[in-house]
């Protein structure tokens, strides 16, 4: 898979407007926001030295991150490791025996291209392969 790196922590919450002052009084302010009307979120990411914190806001209890806070809580919801080349990092992951969420990348947050990897294959946790913007 090549080097990855920690790219982001993605954390559900209720409501960013209650979130980002406790998170502002730590020092961490949004770097950017945005709307992915597609998932019904809205997205603030905190910048945490060279990996970010992206807090989750679902629009409702409807849909797979809605369900999430409604069963679970506030709390981690997946960890993002970027990855160079995000066909070839998810072929090689499928091809070890991790289940894919995403049988090809999707369009992510701020022009990226993402897919997810089954908690149920990857020792508890949702992963998000995440390759950055082609700029
Ligand atoms: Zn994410």
């Amino acid at each position: 898979m090549g080097k990855a790196r920690l790219a982001h922590l993605g954390v559900i919450v209720h409501r960013l407007d209650a979130a980002e002052p406790f998170y502002a009084r730590l020092g961490l302010s949004p770097v950017r926001r945005e709307s992915l009307d597609r998932e019904r979120v809205r997205i603030a990411f905190l910048q945490v030295a060279d990996a970010e914190i992206e807090l989750l806001e679902p629009a409702g209890l409807e849909g797979p991150l809605g369900r999430f806070l409604g069963a679970r809580g506030e709390g981690i919801h997946h960890i993002a490791l970027e990855v160079d080349d995000i066909e070839r990092a998810l072929a090689i992951a499928t091809a070890s025996g991790m289940r894919a969420i995403d049988q090809a990348p999707r369009p992510g947050a701020h022009g990226t291209r993402v897919a997810f990897l089954h908690p149920g294959s990857a020792h508890g946790i949702l992963l998000e392969l995440v390759e950055r913007a082609q700029t």
